[in-house]
């Protein structure tokens, strides 16, 4: 996609620091890392969301994200990681490209987990969400 800084990033328009590539993937440096290492993993094609991406690049996304994982485990030995991404404005997503974010974490490093995203659970009980899936 023409206006798409990612895709402009596969195509070698805007350089980066790679940590891992292959045929479908690119997986490199967040300029603003959160920590040391903080990577993202993109699919080579565009697509906004997870429910955008085909299911053949969706397939090499995963082993993506844990063959750069285990480069950032060998290289930098973190004492773990968070990994996910952001989806959707509601979510945080800036970036309508989408991205695996990789954040390798240190013990005392003084961030958070996943949990500390949002906690507003809203009125309904989990029974009653469950029944909404039946
Ligand atoms: P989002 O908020 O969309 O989940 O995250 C977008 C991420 O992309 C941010 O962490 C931001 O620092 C990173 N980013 C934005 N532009 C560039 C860029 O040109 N190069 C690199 N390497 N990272 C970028
Ligand atoms: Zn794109």
């Amino acid at each position: 996609m023409q206006d798409c800084i990612f895709c402009k990033i596969v195509s070698g328009d805007i350089p980066n620091y790679t940590v891992y590539e292959d045929s479908q993937t690119l997986a490199f440096l967040d300029i603003d890392p959160r920590t040391k290492g903080h990577t993202v993993v993109i699919p080579k094609v565009h697509a906004e969301t997870i429910f955008d991406l085909n299911e053949e690049f969706l397939k090499a996304l995963l082993p993506a994200v844990q063959r750069t994982t285990e480069k950032l485990e060998t290289t930098l030995s973190p004492d773990g990681y968070n990994i996910g991404w952001n989806h959707g404005k509601a979510g945080g997503q800036a970036v309508p490209h989408l991205h695996v974010h990789i954040m390798p974490r240190w013990e005392g490093d003084g961030g958070s987990n996943m949990h500390g995203i949002v906690h507003n659970p809203g009125e309904m009980n989990v029974e009653d969400v469950a029944a909404l899936f039946v």
